[in-house]
């Protein structure tokens, strides 16, 4: 970005964090939490900071003026202090899901990656590993696709249906927010789960992921005698058995023949097929598994795991068992895209459209030229594609295309 662009949006942050019409809802128990800032000079993380009040968060953000802000999904006794002498008490429970981890059929043609190390660059989600030098960090070029963000908020439309019927959150209790980029986060601050430490944690995400789950592995000894019988594999009543069961009987009843030999299954497509209504209604319904003859543990198990990879949400691991994360505060912008985080009612996430009500900025124009940028919508107008042209466009859409490095500001 180069000084001039840098300049325009410090000073758009700026109006947006002094002026007097913007709010910026406090977290709870604000007093607890660790805030950090990441400043535009440099690109310095401010960290290990507390705050009094929310009044006293919009002075200091007023006049900090920060490209980020976060804070702690932890509570602390001394926020302020250094790792090892804060005194944690607890922590929320938070889930990120990101479009940077969940492969969707546009990625490869608006995300791309250069490996920092060698230069090897690639289309699609970055990868972990550089396949020629084995190195690890890469400079990304990422867009905030509509599509995109929908696959997130499919993923996040799971993942809330877990935590309340699965996990027993209220609708009350679960707090859902987009991020301002790419995706949604989800916090359940219940007392309940507020000292859960990391291992406990791990087994949440492990379960909303469905890791370890093997409804149809069963074991040899079992194999071998009263075969049948052995598959009398209950799926009833609760939790993943309900899922999978549904899910199967869904994808059963709407089969095609190419459905399933994507799953790899051959020789009895022909029995699945000719038998839909008997499988979903007596073998899944009432697990009746012999009802229909010729359909063997292996595919009811091939089945099964296509099911769990449909019905499992696609959440970043990382961020939820870590019981000292930083977390992006709802209500401030985004330094990638000018958006802000925002929070909206979880019976609301069908209807919610990240991309008109995260919009901050909503007077004035600026003239930029922009290198590259795909067609996108913003506060419910089209703009683009663009390719190496000079435009005027409202403040919002030029500080999207600046702060994801696809323009720079054109000086009048
Ligand atoms: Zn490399
Ligand atoms: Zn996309």
């Amino acid at each position: 970005m180069e000084p001039v662009s840098q300049e325009f949006v410090c000073e758009k942050f700026a109006d947006f964090y002094k002026s007097s019409s913007t709010e910026v809802p406090a977290p709870s128990l604000i007093s607890q939490r660790e805030f950090a800032f990441l400043l535009f000079k440099n690109r310095v993380m401010m960290r290990h900071e507390s705050v009094s009040s929310t009044a006293a968060l919009k002075r200091c953000l007023g006049e900090i003026v920060p490209s980020d802000v976060y804070h702690s999904c932890a509570y602390y006794e001394n926020p302020e202090a250094e790792m090892e002498k804060k005194g944690w008490l607890g922590a929320d429970l938070v889930f990120d899901i990101d479009a940077d981890h969940i492969p969707t059929p546009c990625n490869k043609i608006h995300d791309e990656f250069i490996c920092n190390k060698c230069g090897f660059d690639g289309k699609g989600i970055t990868l972990e590993t550089c396949p020629v030098c084995g190195g690890q960090k890469f400079e990304t070029k990422t867009w905030p696709c509509e599509r995109c963000i929908q696959s997130a908020k499919e993923e996040t439309a799971k993942l809330i249906d877990m935590l309340e019927k699965d996990f027993g959150f209220s609708e009350k209790e679960i707090r859902v927010f987009f991020s301002g980029h790419r995706g949604y986060h989800v916090h359940v601050e219940d007392e309940a789960i507020r000292t859960l430490d990391a291992m406990a944690r791990k087994e949440i995400v492990d379960y909303v992921l469905g890791l370890g789950l093997a409804p149809f592995d069963k074991d040899e000894s079992e194999k071998t005698e009263k075969r049948q019988k052995s598959r009398g594999f209950s799926l009833s009543g609760f939790g993943w058995n309900k899922r999978i069961k549904q899910g199967m009987q869904n994808f059963i009843l709407n089969a095609t023949r190419d459905d399933l030999r994507n799953l790899g299954l051959k020789s009895n497509c022909g029995i699945i097929l000719q038998n839909k209504e008997a499988i979903a209604h007596r073998c899944l319904e009432e697990n009746r598994w012999d009802c229909v003859k010729g359909i063997s543990t292996e595919t009811w198990t091939k089945i099964a795991k296509h099911i769990k990879n449909l019905e499992s949400a696609k959440i970043d691991t990382v961020v939820t068992t870590d019981i000292h994360r930083l977390i992006r505060m709802n209500g401030t912008l985004h330094g990638k895209t000018g958006l802000k985080k925002i929070e909206f009612p979880v019976a609301d996430l069908d209807v919610f459209d990240p991309f008109k009500e995260a919009v901050a900025f909503k007077e004035g124009t600026a003239k930029v030229s922009v290198s590259s940028a795909p067609e996108f919508k913003l506060s419910g107008k089209m703009f683009g594609p663009y390719k190496n042209q000079t435009v005027e466009l409202p403040t919002a859409a030029a500080l999207l295309l600046i702060c994801k490095g696809r323009a720079e500001v054109v000086k009048q």
